[in-house]
């Protein structure tokens, strides 16, 4: 494969037909996508590709509940189902590992009512998820304690198993991700995009750079709020926020086969080599965005009473980033307000990584002059600003 290139002095005149300001898993996906329809595309980052909330340890990926069905949870479907053949594309292209397993996932139901919301939503899942046929199914064990895992004082009325529920390995999916780009995609890593222009196609950097492109996509994570504001002279918020997360990941002899556990926000993610990721917090108010705290200790204590085989295990790394959130939480695809080439794709909140290559997709296929219809209403940046 050609390399994709990595510097470029700022005194270089560049152009591209797709500038991509912001090298998390959003943007690396919007190069490839964009490597894949021809476009010659330049990646900013104003750190480095990685650096953001993606380059974390949990890498769930969970669908959302099958009850009240809408175009946002087909979309995620969708995207979660073909996300496995993509990542086995990119698996052999590279010869690089993503740690993608689809594993399932096991909900322990700690309350009597739980055992009955699970009965409808198995039969929900039935006719949202393609039934038998799909392989993905939601069912209720009454009884069920496999392993000590989850422990059985966790599930006093049973567990759910769920199929369709895999994981990934951020950093790996990310190193993965960057290696497949060739020699279409420029890398500029420590340059912020600091302004565009509509009129015509001028987008300025932080270290005084101009770049004439065809499109901006603006895959900046929590700072595309900040930026797109400064853009369109709004206020941040009126946008979206930032939500400090906090995880950590221990090292355990836990058979990576094993599902997920999921209980009340707090993940137990089993990967190779027998280590365990488990998060996480969901703040709102923070001083420290990067620092972890005693809410860490409390995720961790809760992951241990939840999966008493964790008991003990080392804790290998302790991890905090900032996660994107539109203001009306699902995530934000579509042009700027009164902007033709400056698409904004961000706000994946918690469950970016399985949508990443489809919120992608739309960026693109507005770039191309494709009408977005693929975009959920719920995601377009009219409906975040009504
Ligand atoms: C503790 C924790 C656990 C999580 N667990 C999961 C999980 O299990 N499953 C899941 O799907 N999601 C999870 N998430 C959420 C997920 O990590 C994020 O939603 C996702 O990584 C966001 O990706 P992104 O590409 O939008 O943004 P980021 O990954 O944040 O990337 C944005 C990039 O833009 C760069 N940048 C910023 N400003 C500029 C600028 N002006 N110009 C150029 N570049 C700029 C940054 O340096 C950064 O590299 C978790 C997040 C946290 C914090």
């Amino acid at each position: 494969m050609t390399r994709s290139r990595s510097y470029s002095p700022a005194s270089d005149a560049l152009s591209c037909d797709i500038l991509i300001a912001g090298g998390g898993i959003v943007g690396l996906w919007v190069a490839r996508l964009a490597q894949e329809a021809g476009l010659k595309a330049v990646l900013l980052d104003r750190d480095r590709i990685g650096s953001g909330a993606s380059g974390g340890l949990l890498g769930a990926l969970m669908p959302h509940m099958p009850e009240r069905w809408n175009p946002k949870k087909q979309f995620q479907l969708d995207a979660l189902i073909s996300l496995e053949t993509r990542i086995a594309e990119i698996e052999t292209e590279t010869g690089l590992s993503c740690g993608y397993r689809r594993c399932g996932r096991l909900l322990p139901l700690a309350k009597p009512h739980h055992a009955g919301l699970a009965a409808e939503r198995h039969a929900e899942a039935e006719l949202r998820w393609g039934g038998v046929p799909s392989g993905y199914a939601w069912r209720l064990h009454p009884k069920f304690n496999v392993d000590n895992w989850p422990g059985a004082d966790a599930m006093p009325h049973g567990v759910v198993l769920e199929t369709l529920s895999a994981r990934v390995n951020p950093r790996l999916y990310m190193t993965a991700m960057k290696a497949g780009l060739g020699e279409r995609v420029t890398f500029l890593e420590t340059e912020a995009l600091d302004g565009f222009d509509d009129a015509t196609g001028m987008a300025t950097t932080s270290v005084g750079r101009t770049i004439r492109t065809g499109h901006a996509v603006l895959s900046a994570g929590h700072a595309s709020f900040d930026v797109l504001g400064e853009i369109v002279r709004r206020p941040a918020r009126t946008f979206g926020s930032a939500i400090k997360g906090q995880a950590a990941l221990l090292e355990t002899d836990i058979d990576p086969d094993w599902p997920l556990v999921f209980q009340d926000g707090t993940y137990v993610v089993p990967h190779d080599n027998g280590l365990v990721a488990v998060g996480s917090t969901s703040e709102r108010q923070f001083d420290a965005p990067f620092d972890t705290d005693e809410k860490l200790d409390a995720v961790i204590s809760r992951a241990v009473a939840l999966c008493p085989l964790l008991a003990g295990a080392p804790v290998l790394e302790r991890w905090a980033n900032l996660r994107p959130k539109a203001v009306k939480r699902d995530p934000m695809i579509g042009f700027a307000p009164g902007h033709r080439h400056l698409i904004v794709a961000t706000g994946g909140f918690k469950i970016t990584f399985g949508i990443a290559h489809e919120m992608a997709r739309c960026a693109v296929d507005l770039a191309l002059g494709g009408s977005g219809a693929a975009i959920p209403e719920s995601f377009r940046v009219e409906h975040h600003l009504n």
